[in-house]
């Protein structure tokens, strides 16, 4: 499927993988007078504006709000979407449906990681 959003930078993880993308940056080479955007997974987001001359952080919207997809399927009793699981929730969730139900196909196709071990 070609739909999925990439991230614009190389080696997400220390694969060297492209995951898909969470939000969606602003730059700009002459302080915000011209602004491009770049989808960005989420490791990359996370260090997008370290060190740039221009904070356009405003301008910075999510492509998909994974931690919201992740409560959903948590309430389900799973443990966190793998990132097969994003992309297919990305795809859907372009496509118009709702969190709610991108959750229940991710648990339902088994694209989460074991929820983690309940101590007490
Ligand atoms: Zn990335």
């Amino acid at each position: 499927m070609s739909t999925v959003v990439l991230c614009h930078m190389d080696c997400c993880n220390a694969d060297g993988d492209r995951l898909p993308a969470a939000r969606v940056l602003a730059q700009s080479v002459d302080q915000g007078a011209n602004v491009s955007y770049a989808p960005c997974c989420e490791t990359h987001s996370a260090n997008w504006w370290d060190g740039s001359d221009w904070d356009g952080r405003h301008l910075d919207k999510p492509l998909m709000d994974v931690p919201k997809l992740e409560d959903y399927v948590a309430s389900h009793g799973f443990g966190d979407v793998t990132q097969d699981g994003i992309q297919l929730a990305q795809i859907l969730i372009a496509r118009g449906d709702d969190y709610a139900t991108a959750a229940a196909e991710v648990t339902a196709r088994g694209f989460t990681e074991a929820p983690e071990e309940l101590t007490d």
